[in-house]
């Protein structure tokens, strides 16, 4: 068993030991290195019955010496990592091909999707909802002081009802290592394997999970992972359910009784972001004939005085942002609105009140509220495929029109602000010295079992383990403190929150009028390189251009 142990070891490296070490389980991916070193099974079973221990001294010292030599490669820049070709930030990335010129119909989310909202939003809807929580729920008085940290949160966290955890979760299910934070204080590897056993959330443990996927997000995690502080500073026993329901009815009634609608409105040009790539974006797609719907869960006063706002500099003075749509519908109630038999109403404007009359079509510059999926259908007789849908939320969003047949538009805006850091040299490198780490993990823990592990064994593996982490945190505080990129790991690999927009979305970019950077008869496709499966091989077109 010793040889074919070392026959395997020799022959094909494969982190996925390291991994698995870990506790990232069964979520090994690529770094299979292959050892070119010719076989000796002979020799090395002769070593396993005698004296193996020098063999694996040997190697060891080899590692060590590879481990030296990239360090040194390490204290600069390598050429030809600079000259590496950067993603466009305004790019739109494809998950399924879509071709433009057979969709005829685009319809458009209102909040975080046509309207870009600047921080202090996050900020206000923090401070509405601590003030319900104080006044209304009766907390602590002293949480009025609380403030909101814009450098906390980010978007695609999940917080644990039971254990009153906020989570990162990577593409495969598992908390990151340094991803979990109780209350504002992150727990270390331990701490984590002492509440969950392992890093994988295994399904009954997802159960108590919820995802914090919309444009609340911010605030709302950042109010828990507060408000679970305090009882913990005040040693007051609390259960962490109570804390989620509370604050996502604070939240829920800050949206939905207008008292952030209000604010945004009440100052505009401190929260919304005047847009007129938007007109153009807008106006081009109505040139090209195709038709337009604006879908909300927002009420028309607020989305009336948004879109004003954000195109007043643009929009004649006589023309109406209204008349950019065939369709608008607004308080939809997404994502019910996909599965429910909802009527339409017809909203008057001027009087504020609904129509008694049943609606059995669109009228150009009417308003209309409510509805449902399958009455829009049977009026419009927009067919599926023609039809593309952009939206910011997971689930009202995409995840409910790509059910429905639509194609869908992730608009993602931290996109912008990651691919910018992902472009730079210095997160570029330090991602290259994280894979040559890797390979040396890999190697090394080929290299003997457990059982004879030397202290020079020991010691190698303690110092790559370290420049392991070193090299995440420098990864990771590039995007965010806490919990680093809204896409990626600290590893730089795929986060939960990638995993959802991949499953719904079938294109993604930061903006709506990115698309003015296409034709609108663009066929837009998947990378040649873009691989799901670490054994699938893509062959680069450049082998040709070198030729
Ligand atoms: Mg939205």
């Amino acid at each position: 068993m010793a040889s074919l142990r070392r026959l395997v070891s020799r022959t094909s490296i494969s982190l996925s030991r390291v991994y698995c070490n870990l506790g990232f389980g069964g979520t090994c991916r690529s770094y299979n290195a292959v050892n070119s070193a010719p076989l000796k099974l002979e020799e090395d079973t002769r070593a396993e019955m005698g004296g193996n221990s020098s063999l694996d001294t040997d190697e060891i010292a080899k590692i060590r010496q590879e481990f030296d030599a990239a360090k040194q490669s390490f204290l600069k820049i390598p050429e030809a990592l600079k000259g590496m070709p950067k993603m466009n930030p305004q790019g739109i990335y494809v998950n399924k091909n879509l071709n433009l010129d057979n969709i005829q119909v685009y319809g458009f989310d209102y909040d975080y999707t046509l309207a870009h909202y600047s921080s202090n939003l996050q900020s206000l809807i923090y401070d509405l909802a601590k003030e319900y929580m104080v006044n209304e729920f009766r907390y602590p008085e002293i949480c009025m002081n609380f403030r909101y940290d814009k450098d906390f949160p980010i978007r695609g966290l999940y917080y644990d009802k039971k254990n009153g955890c906020l989570l990162k979760l990577d593409f495969f299910g598992s908390i990151e290592p340094d991803g979990c934070y109780y209350g504002r204080r992150k727990l270390s590897l331990n701490e984590i394997k002492h509440i969950y056993g392992t890093r994988h959330i295994g399904r009954d443990q997802a159960r108590g999970l919820v995802g914090l996927m919309d444009f609340f997000c911010f605030s709302e995690a950042c109010l828990i992972a507060d408000i679970v502080q305090h009882f913990v500073d005040a040693k007051l026993e609390f259960d962490a359910s109570y804390i989620y329901q509370d604050v996502n009815c604070a939240i829920q009634h800050v949206h939905r009784s207008g008292l952030a609608h209000r604010g945004i409105l009440s100052d505009p040009c401190k929260y919304l972001v005047k847009n007129g790539q938007l007109l153009h974006f807008l106006r081009m797609l109505r040139e090209k004939g195709k038709k337009l719907f604006l879908l909300t869960n927002s009420p028309y006063y607020f989305v009336d005085g948004g879109m004003d706002f954000m195109l007043e500099d643009s929009l004649g003075c006589r023309d109406s942002w209204r008349e950019l749509f065939d369709v608008v519908i607004a308080k939809a109630n997404k994502p019910e609105f996909y599965t429910s038999e909802h009527p339409f109403r017809c909203y008057d404007t001027e009087r504020d009140t609904l129509a008694f009359t049943k609606v059995d079509k669109f009228l150009p510059g009417r308003i209309y509220y409510h509805g449902c999926l399958k009455s829009f259908l049977q009026i419009t007789k927009w067919n599926g495929p023609e039809v593309i849908y952009f939206g910011d939320h997971l689930f009202s969003d995409l995840r409910g029109p790509s059910k429905a047949g639509w194609r869908t538009a992730a608009i993602i805006h931290e996109l912008e602000s990651e691919i910018r850091i992902q472009n730079d040299d210095s997160y570029r490198f330090e991602q290259a010295k994280l894979h040559i780490i890797h390979e040396l993990l890999g190697k090394l823990y080929s290299t003997v079992a457990n059982d004879r592990r030397s202290e020079l064994y020991r010691l190698l593996l303690e110092e790559l383990n370290e420049e392991r982490q070193k090299t995440r945190q420098e990864m990771k505080k590039m995007f965010n403190k806490s919990f680093g990129a809204t896409f990626l790991t600290d590893t730089g690999q795929e986060s939960a929150f990638a995993y959802h927009i991949h499953q719904y979305a079938d294109v993604y970019t930061s903006k709506p009028e990115n698309f003015l950077l296409y034709s609108p008869e663009a066929w837009l496709h998947v990378p040649f390189d873009i691989k799901i499966m670490p054994h699938h091989v893509k062959v680069p077109s450049t082998l040709f251009k070198n030729q």
